[in-house]
């Protein structure tokens, strides 16, 4: 079997949810004419044809691995196998073991029509709770949610096949539901079995209710060993079996393929900024120990605002960014409110971005005729809803995003810091040296004259990586910004209400302080603040909310505010991934098989160039390098970690140097 040519980038679509029709709180789907669950016995079929048939509880007894047990499904619906198997899970397996459930769903059930079918089980009511509360918006992709701190759920919401294709994980066993295979041809095909044999090891198990001829034949010729063995209650038969075919490569290119991982025990972060504490924080809730090495204090970079935006700009069309950027604002709002319940470090106050230029309103038009998102993301407002809803008249029409919102970037940072005894934070201690050390297979670091060991590194030090030997090559750059703030004491305001962006942004007033920026400056990398650069950002202000403060007769000299330095990338993506050796894919064929040069560093890992965006990029960032450290499964498409992975800019210098030399 050749593995799968994937899609270049799935394109983000509204779903809908399935129509039901109730008996007796268990809900049959009209469309395909067909139960959810078992009317009576729904949690005894589960256990006896899912659970059991996989071996799952002996597995979990002894699962003493690092990386996360990893189940997946097809059929969501109202996530009964999931809530079940959560529920054996915690019971049964070692304390420190996690479980990393994967589920595709095409309709995905209201949170209403979950609570009536979890109506069923009150003895799963905690986590039936905890499962509502979490639940994604019904947007197609993947949707990565922790639902408790040892069990991590993958929503692939849209067609099963289709997102699975794009998994980057090893499933140790498949629970195979969705309706039966006559009531639901569309699903049960070839396409599907081959989807799961690619993401399937030696040891992979699968079982399923149904008994289909067309079932058995497929799974057998995808490379599954298939045994029929009695079905549950008056279900005559069911299948279950182990994979035993080929192991097939998850990243379609050679070039983009991840280092196979290796011990994680003690990591050291380079960087105290959110995009290394972050990490650092994703990596201990993964069980490792994690040292976080900063030259100066913490924050004291691009994450050191007081307040800063979270919030994303939607292309017009299906772009890598756009698909990325989606994920990452729904995961930092999911990973806020999990830090932060009451709302201390972060607000979602909303975001409008207004069309403030012809071009602009342009744009916003074409992107509401493309796609179809819920409003409960974003939708389109005039400007009297505009001026509602930030208070303050404003003149232009807009895009609200209902979700999005502030942050404290600085406090949060703070706050990191301190969560996790496994992390501790070195301030003032500059990384002079990384040395990889081949006997012990691991990272001397060395500080002024201190050396430590460390079996992984994450470089996470914004452009200063560019003065490591190892990552001098990386084309990122600093920008410089400039956020002015405003004492809003002569004059109390308590609007804008909601973040407004225009040519740059406002947050509301925080603490008697209106803070408003930021400008953009490629050639300055000092931090001293600029008179001209409080004008500009002071203009922008006057110009988007006219009535919100009367700037004329401002003193320049004598308003406050803060330069940093974002680090940014030459596609404004971040790289995220492992540290590709530079020179060795000058003399490889990355695009092949079989390198005889490794093309990375063995355990040395790159989040940065978050720009000015990182709110919504970092915490989706630091969960992917941290499951790429660990060996779990990752948030995102395949399709979209090519884009992210710092190796692209070595690849495609290549391909223009082939280019070039073929002419
Ligand atoms: N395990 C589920 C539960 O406990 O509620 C039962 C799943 S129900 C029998 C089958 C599910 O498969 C439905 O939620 C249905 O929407 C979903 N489904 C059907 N076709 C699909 C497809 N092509 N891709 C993804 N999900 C699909």
């Amino acid at each position: 079997m050749s593995s799968p040519t994937a899609p270049s980038c799935l394109r983000p679509e509204h779903l809908t949810a399935p129509s039901l029709q109730w008996q007796n709180a268990t809900p049959i789907s009209r469309r395909f004419d067909d139960v959810y669950f078992t009317r009576d016995q729904g949690f005894e079929e589960a256990e006896y044809v899912f659970l059991t048939h996989n071996q799952l509880p002996d597995r979990w007894l002894n699962w003493s691995e690092r990386r996360a047990f990893v189940v997946g499904e097809t059929g969501f619906g109202t996530g009964l196998n999931f809530l079940l198997a959560q529920k054996k899970f915690l019971d049964s397996a070692p304390a420190t073991a996690r479980l990393h459930w994967i589920s595709t769903e095409l309709l995905p059930l209201t949170v209403e029509d979950l609570e009536q079918a979890h109506s069923h089980w009150p003895q799963l009511s905690d986590e039936a709770k905890r499962l509502r509360e979490a639940y994604p918006l019904p947007i197609s992709g993947f949707h990565r949610l922790q639902i408790h701190p040892r069990i991590t759920l993958d929503l692939l919401l849209g067609d099963a096949t289709t997102n699975l294709q794009q998994l980057h994980a090893r499933v140790d066993a498949w629970c195979l539901d969705g309706f039966a295979p006559s009531k639901n041809p569309e699903m049960w095909t070839t396409e599907l079995f081959h989807a799961l044999a690619r993401s399937s090891h030696a040891q992979t198990t699968f079982a399923t209710f149904t008994s289909a001829g067309l079932v058995k034949r497929g799974l057998q010729d995808a490379g599954f060993e298939v045994r029929k063995v009695p079905g549950f209650g008056r279900k005559r038969e069911m299948l279950c079996g182990q994979y035993q075919g080929e192991v097939h490569p998850l990243t379609s290119q050679a070039a983009f393929s991840l280092p196979a991982p290796q011990s994680a025990q003690k990591i050291a972060v380079i960087g105290a900024g959110l995009a290394g504490l972050s990490t650092a924080f994703a990596l201990t809730k993964k069980g490792c120990q994690v040292d976080v090495y900063e030259a100066e204090e913490i924050a004291s970079g691009g994450s050191g605002n007081r307040q800063g935006v979270l919030y994303i700009k939607l292309a017009a069309s299906n772009t890598p960014a756009s698909r990325f950027y989606l994920a990452g604002l729904e995961f930092s709002r999911r990973w806020l409110e999990k830090r932060d319940p009451t709302q201390s470090l972060w607000r979602a106050t909303g975001v409008l971005q207004l069309a403030h230029s012809a071009e602009e309103a342009q744009r916003q038009a074409r992107f509401l005729e493309v796609f179809d998102l819920p409003s409960a993301l974003v939708r389109p407002v005039d400007a009297r809803e505009a001026s509602d809803l930030a208070e303050t008249r404003i003149h232009h029409s807009g895009l609200f995003y209902p979700r999005a919102g502030w942050v404290r970037p600085h406090a949060l940072c703070q706050q990191l810091a301190k969560l996790d005894h496994q992390m501790r934070v070195f301030t003032q201690h500059p990384i002079e040296q990384l040395e990889y050390d081949p006997v012990n297979q691991g990272w001397q670091v060395t500080s002024g004259t201190q050396t430590s060991f460390y079996d992984q590194v994450v470089l996470a030090s914004g452009h200063a990586m560019t003065q490591l030997e190892q990552t001098a090559w990386l084309p990122i750059k600093p920008i410089r910004g400039q956020v002015t703030l405003l004492p809003t004491q002569g004059h109390p305001l308590t609007s804008p209400n909601t973040v407004v962006c225009g040519t740059g942004y406002i947050t509301p007033p925080l603490e008697d302080q209106l803070s408003f920026g930021a400008t953009f400056d490629l050639h300055q990398i000092d931090c001293e603040l600029r008179e001209e650069d409080h004008l500009a950002n002071l203009t922008m202000l006057d110009a988007t909310l006219p009535d919100l403060l009367d700037i004329s007769d401002m003193d320049l000299s004598q308003l406050r505010g803060r330069a940093g330095l974002r680090c940014s990338s030459p596609d404004y993506l971040p790289l995220v991934g492992p540290a590709p050796q530079a020179e060795a894919w000058q003399q490889a064929d990355p695009q092949g098989s079989g390198h005889t040069t490794p093309l990375h560093y063995p355990g040395l890992w790159i989040n940065t160039g978050h720009g000015s965006r990182g709110l919504a990029s970092i915490p989706l960032s630091a969960e992917l390098l941290a499951s790429e450290i660990l060996g779990d499964p990752l948030p995102l498409e395949t399709s979209l970690l090519e884009h992210l992975n710092p190796a692209r800019f070595i690849l495609r210098a290549l391909k223009r140097r082939q280019k070039t030399a073929s002419l």
